[in-house]
């Protein structure tokens, strides 16, 4: 296992102070060790140390290298699966997630104020509709957070509205929603990390776990060390190099996005006034908005499974001119990809592989807002407090046999099939 530099994302090189912790020399003992640190890890230790831990995080790479550095930020509420586990309740979501739907933009909000992490967080957020069936699942959405006496702004739009805020009349309309937003995703990372740091949380970059030994007090391996916990959370995701079982109950789906250079203020005025988050209703879903310094961030999964920026620009470009027709010639300076772990029934895995080994994966591509809730989840679990743990834990995965072995015909497979289901 070879630990890496951050992806040449917009994210990586504009970061506000990269990091730079010593990997594992010898030894440790702590109360809790986490192993990965995206925000699923850095959100669970930051709560552990918060409530007095010892924690420990040992990471790969770098913090932030998965695709918790890399994904379009765009904050976006609910919880990937929560239809599937309201079904099984015979409940409606509002009953049974109710806050929690919103939890991890509290969470994200609460941390940006009090430990004054600079990750350009603005609210402001717009689902566009391709298709009528997308606006008829607006109605029943405003319909329920209505109910629920949603606070910000929830307007449904025409299509010559929706044109107006997204500067291109290729939707029919589309759903203002300023309680969800974007931010720079690296930063907040990064900035929790710190946070966590500051109250005594102890990280190790360049620091793969190799193996977990269980037991009363379970010792997670690595090359150049050891660490003896109460407890361990493993946060890998995705890019989980450990225990087959878990890789194997999601697919790797992959998701692209490039930069453009930044874009003169008018343009940006015709393109997106209102700085808002933008995102599509199709399986094959295409994201986009601006960055801080006014790029195009444009989005997008692919069935390719590489990183190279030329052919990442190949596959994005005439998307996004499709619908911005007027940024034909605009110079593309960043491309870079990341994976995303898609649960066969999209409800988020919490569990455990043993007594005291928790681990906890699986958001498709709505991981900003959630993981920040599972960060809370998991340490309240860690802590004796099982309520919404048990929520998850107590719907089975569904394990599709050779799923991480076989994911690239099976992943191209599923991409085709939804594909041809977003043309319908
Ligand atoms: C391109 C892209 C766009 C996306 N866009 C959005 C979006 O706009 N909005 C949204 O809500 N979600 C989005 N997502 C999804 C979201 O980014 C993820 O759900 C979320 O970041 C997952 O966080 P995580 O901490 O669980 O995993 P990751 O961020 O992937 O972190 C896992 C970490 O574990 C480390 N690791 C793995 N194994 C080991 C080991 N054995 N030892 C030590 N370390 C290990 C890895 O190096 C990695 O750093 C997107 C994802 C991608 C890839």
């Amino acid at each position: 296992m070879h630990s890496q530099a951050h992806t040449g994302s917009y994210y990586a090189a504009t970061v506000n102070a990269p990091t730079d912790y010593p990997p594992l020399d010898g030894d440790q003992r702590t109360d809790v060790c986490i192993i990965g640190a995206g925000f699923t890890g850095i959100s669970t230790g930051l709560f552990l140390a918060e409530r007095g831990y010892q924690v420990c995080i040992v990471e790969a790479n770098k913090v932030g290298w998965g695709a918790s550095g890399r994904n379009g930020g765009q904050l976006i509420h609910g919880i990937p699966g929560e239809k599937v586990i309201a079904r099984k309740l015979g409940k409606d979501i509002e009953e049974v997630f109710g806050e929690l739907r919103w939890a991890g933009h509290a969470i994200i909000r609460e941390r940006v104020e009090k430990y004054s992490i600079d990750c350009d967080l603005k609210f402001g957020y717009l689902d566009v509709a391709s298709k009528p069936r997308h606006l008829r699942a607006f109605e029943i959405d405003q319909r329920r957070l209505q109910a629920a006496r949603f606070p910000h702004e929830l307007r449904l739009l025409n299509a010559a509205d929706t044109a107006e805020l997204v500067g291109s009349d290729v939707y029919v309309g589309g759903l203002v929603n300023m309680g969800n937003g974007h931010l720079h995703p690296l930063n907040l990372c990064i900035g929790e990390a710190r946070a966590a740091e500051s109250l005594g949380a102890k990280i190790h970059e360049q620091t793969p776990a190799e193996r977990i030994v269980h037991g009363p007090k379970p010792q997670v391996v690595t090359a150049s060390g050891t660490i003896t916990a109460d407890a361990v959370v493993l946060a890998g995701n995705a890019y989980h190099l450990l225990e087959n079982k878990l890789r194997g109950s999601m697919f790797p789906v992959n998701s692209y996005i490039i930069a453009t250079e930044p874009l003169a203020d008018d343009v940006v005025a015709r393109l997106n006034p209102r700085d808002l988050a933008i995102c599509d209703q199709n399986f094959a879903v295409q994201y986009f908005r601006m960055s801080a310094d006014k790029r195009l961030l444009f989005g997008g999964r692919a069935s390719y499974f590489g990183h190279d920026p030329d052919v990442i620009k190949r596959s994005h470009v005439p998307k996004m001119l499709k619908i911005y027709p007027q940024l034909q010639g605009a110079r593309i300076d960043y491309a870079w990809g990341g994976t995303i772990g898609v649960p066969v029934n999209r409800v988020p895995q919490l569990g455990r592989t043993g007594d005291n080994v928790y681990y906890c994966q699986g958001y498709s591509g709505h991981g900003v807002n959630t993981t920040h809730l599972a960060g809370r989840i998991m340490a309240d679990a860690v802590a004796g407090t099982l309520e919404h743990f048990d929520m998850f834990a107590n719907v089975r995965p569904v394990i599709v046999p050779g799923a991480y072995r076989l994911r690239r015909p099976l992943v191209s497979l599923a991409m085709l099939y939804y594909r041809l289901r977003d043309r319908l």
